[in-house]
C-alpha cells in the first residue's frame, strides 16, 4: 500500500502536520543558524540569553495584550511540569476541572492524587464535545483547556466566580482568540502553536494568581524546589530560568512571535487565519462522501487542530501509512481515541496552501485505494 507515490505537484512543501511536536518555520531555523554561535552553549545567566528570553517575554504579552500587571512566568518543564507546579503553588484546598479528553484529564489526575488537595470537582463531557462551565462552590481554581489536543475541541475559558480560572493553553495559545483579563493563568509548552520545541513553560499570571502563589510559597506546604512557582517567578522577572534552558527553544518561539505579530499584526488577526484554514478542512471533510468531521458542534470545531472521521470504506492507518511514505507526517488520530480518523495540525506556522494539498493527496489515495 505504501509503495503509492503521490505526484509531486499534490504534495505540500512541508509535510509536518502533527499536533505536538510540529512544524518548526525553516525560516526560523536559518536564523538560528545564523545566531547560533553568539548564543548556543553560552550562559543563560548573561545578557545574550536573557535578551532572547526578554524578547520572548515581551513578545507573549503583545500578542495577548496583556495588562501591565500582568507577569510572564518563563520555566523549564512544559505544560506537565506545570500542572504539577499548580497543584502545589496555586491550588489552595480544590480545583474544578473541565474534562472533555486526555490532556484536561491529566491536570485532574494530577491534583487528584496530591494528598494535601481535597478530591477535584469534575465536570466532564464525551469525547468530541465540551462541559458546560459554570461557578463552582468550593472551589479556589477552575481549570480549563483551550484547546483539547486529543480530540479537536476548543473552549473558551469563563470566569463564572472568584475562583482562579487557569487555561491550559498548550495547543490553542496564539491561535484561538482570548480575552486575558478573564484568565488568571494562561500556559503552555512552545512545540505547538508556537513552532519551537518541548521542554519549556510559559505562563501569563494575573496579580490574583501571583499573589496566590506567593502566599502558598510562604505557608508551610511543601514543595520541591523546581516545581515551585514562587522560584519561577524571581527568575522570571530576571529573565531568566531556575534551571538551564534549552536556549534554541527559548530562540526559536521568540521569532515565532515577531513572525506572527509582522504577518498577521495582532491575535486577530492570526485567528482570521486560522479560521480560513479551519473551513477549508472541515468543508472538505463535509463534501466528501468518506469523511466527516468528529466534532458535531460547528462552534466547537477547533481552529488549530482538526480531527476528521473516515467511513468503513477507507482506512486512516492505510492513508497515514501511505502519506508518512510520502513525506505526510504525524495525521494520526489521538492513540486512546481509537477511531478511524485523521488529525491534523493547523498551527499558524502551517501554510493554507500546504493545508489544501493535504487534502488533495487524501483525494488522490483514497481514490487509489478504493476500487
Ligand atoms: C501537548 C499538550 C500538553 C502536554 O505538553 P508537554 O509539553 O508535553 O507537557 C498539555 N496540554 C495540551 C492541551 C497539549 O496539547
Amino acid at each position: 500500500m505504501s509503495d503509492l507515490v503521490i505526484p509531486p505537484d499534490l504534495l505540500p512543501e512541508d509535510g509536518r502536520f502533527g499536533c505536538g511536536p510540529s512544524k518548526v518555520r525553516p525560516e526560523a531555523m536559518a536564523r538560528l543558524a545564523e545566531v547560533a554561535d553568539g548564543l548556543l552553549g553560552t550562559s543563560h545567566r548573561q545578557p545574550p540569553v536573557r535578551d532572547q528570553v526578554r524578547r520572548l517575554q515581551d513578545g507573549i504579552r503583545t500578542l495577548f495584550r496583556a495588562p501591565s500587571d500582568y507577569e510572564v512566568l518563563v520555566s523549564v518543564g512544559g505544560a506537565t511540569a506545570f500542572w504539577d507546579a499548580a497543584a502545589f503553588g496555586l491550588v489552595e484546598q480544590r480545583s474544578r476541572h473541565y474534562v472533555f479528553g486526555e490532556f484536561s484529564g491529566k491536570f485532574a489526575t494530577a491534583t487528584d492524587a496530591a494528598p494535601w488537595l481535597e478530591e477535584p470537582d469534575l465536570v466532564e463531557a464525551a469525547f468530541g464535545s465540551r462541559p458546560t462551565p459554570g461557578s463552582a462552590p468550593g472551589c479556589d481554581v477552575q481549570a480549563f483547556t483551550h484547546n483539547e489536543t486529543s480530540t479537536g475541541v476548543m473552549q473558551d475559558p469563563v470566569r463564572a466566580d472568584d475562583a482562579l480560572v487557569l487555561v491550559d493553553a498548550t495547543s490553542g495559545a496564539g491561535g484561538l482568540p482570548v480575552d486575558i483579563t478573564q484568565v488568571d493563568a494562561y500556559y503552555f509548552s512552545l512545540q505547538k502553536g508556537f513552532a519551537s520545541e518541548g521542554g519549556f513553560t510559559v505562563a501569563l499570571l494575573s496579580p490574583a494568581a501571583v499573589e496566590r502563589i506567593e502566599r502558598i510559597a510562604a505557608s508551610d506546604r511543601y514543595i520541591p524546589t523546581f516545581l515551585d512557582l514562587a522560584t519561577a517567578l524571581g527568575n522570571s522577572r530576571k529573565h531568566q530560568t531556575y534551571n538551564t534552558p534549552a536556549v534554541s527553544s527559548v530562540f526559536l518561539a521568540a521569532e515565532q512571535v515577531e513572525w506572527l505579530l509582522a504577518t498577521h499584526h495582532d491575535l486577530d488577526g492570526v485567528v482570521g487565519a486560522q479560521q480560513a484554514k479551519a473551513d477549508h478542512v472541515y468543508g472538505w471533510a463535509q463534501e466528501r462522501p468518506f469523511a466527516s468531521p468528529f466534532v458535531d458542534d460547528p462552534a466547537a470545531r477547533s481552529l488549530v487542530v482538526a480531527t476528521v472521521d473516515l467511513d468503513e470504506t477507507v482506512s486512516a492507518t492505510e492513508v497515514n501509512a501511505v502519506l508518512r511514505a510520502n513525506g505526510v507526517l504525524d495525521t494520526d488520530a489521538y492513540r486512546k481515541l481509537g477511531r478511524n480518523q485523521l488529525r491534523v495540525g493547523m498551527f499558524p506556522a502551517i501554510d493554507a496552501a500546504d493545508l489544501a494539498a493535504y487534502t488533495a493527496c487524501v483525494d488522490w489515495i483514497v481514490e487509489q485505494l478504493t476500487p
